[in-house]
């Protein structure tokens, strides 16, 4: 007897593949499903786990951590995952309540920054207790939270613990190089034209691991807007130490930077812009600056061009 076509069955099954695909719309490809939060991150985890995990991020480059929220696809990516990678110390802001009900539903939660110890770290002058989150501008500091990240890795998937381990040890040499290079390149500047004017307070780890004087015009978090004194009174600094230029971040609108230079002007001194930094995101995918290392070398490039 031949086999018949079953319609029935054929519907049935469909349905079924259906059902599975809305209830669980990561690959289910038996690797890890790992979530982050910002490029930085992504980047760092993909460099630890490569085929042996699934990564997704859920911000893109030019998205500012500080006022990001989940969308509706957001929250059931991060439902479906087996670890959460965020930076924490408040970096991600609007995220703190859905962590905290992800951690609640037994999905690891992790924030990168507790690989460091607190008390290196810079403290908020106006948020007691609470910390600078923009701890990557570190090379030091990331390169303690890979080893962080690998051990997280190994502990969900101790099949893999040597690859993870491997490619943690191999990123961290990319990084001892990283910060050579760009100690190098500092070096070429001198020391009194070590000024960086940003758009806001996202580079205090840079300035004091690589000896420049920080100045952000907004302060920790890009949440609170600058006000018009600010502004004047950040104009008089850059006239009076003679900054040659001031510089706008990715994920930062623009016109904060462009109502600095504009007040500077008005005080009949002149100030360029020195280009467009990536503070608080990578470039785009891709792209140089679309990696860490690549984001590191084409700051400090940027930075030590435009102000020698
Ligand atoms: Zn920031």
């Amino acid at each position: 007897m031949s086999m018949k076509f079953n319609p029935k069955f054929l519907m049935a099954l469909l349905g079924a593949v259906i059902i599975f695909n809305c209830k669980n719309n990561q690959p289910t490809n038996g690797k890890p499903n790992i979530v982050t939060t910002t490029t930085m991150i992504t980047d760092l985890v993909k460099n630890i786990g490569g085929d042996k995990i699934n990564v997704q991020g859920l911000m893109g480059s030019g998205v500012d951590p500080h006022l990001f929220k989940a969308s509706e696809g957001d929250v059931s990516k991060l439902a479906n995952a087996d670890i959460i990678f965020y930076g924490g110390l408040h970096l991600e802001g609007k995220l703190v309540e859905v962590f905290e009900k992800m951690s609640r539903q037994n999905i690891k939660t992790i924030a990168v920054s507790d690989a460091l110890d607190k008390t290196t770290l810079i403290a908020s002058e106006l948020f007691p207790g609470n910390y600078d989150p923009h701890i990557w501008f570190n090379i030091d500091y990331w390169i303690q939270i890979t080893q962080y990240v690998a051990d997280q890795l190994s502990k969900t998937d101790p099949e893999n613990k040597l690859f993870y381990e491997t490619n943690a040890n191999n990123y961290i040499e990319k990084l001892e190089v990283l910060k050579k290079e760009i100690t190098a390149t500092i070096q070429t500047l001198p020391k009194e034209k070590r000024i960086l004017v940003t758009a806001h307070d996202a580079f205090s780890y840079f300035g004091k691991a690589y000896d420049f004087e920080v100045v952000g015009l907004q302060g920790l978090s890009t949440a609170t807007e600058a006000g018009v004194q600010d502004v004047q009174k950040l104009a008089t600094f850059i006239i009076d130490k003679k900054v040659k230029a001031i510089f706008v971040e990715s994920s930062v609108p623009k016109r904060t930077i462009e109502a600095l230079q504009a007040a500077v002007t008005s005080k009949g001194h002149d100030v360029s812009i020195g280009g467009t930094l990536y503070s608080d995101a990578l470039g785009n995918a891709g792209s140089m600056e679309g990696t860490y290392i690549g984001m590191f070398r084409y700051n400090v490039n940027t930075i030590v061009n435009a102000l020698k």
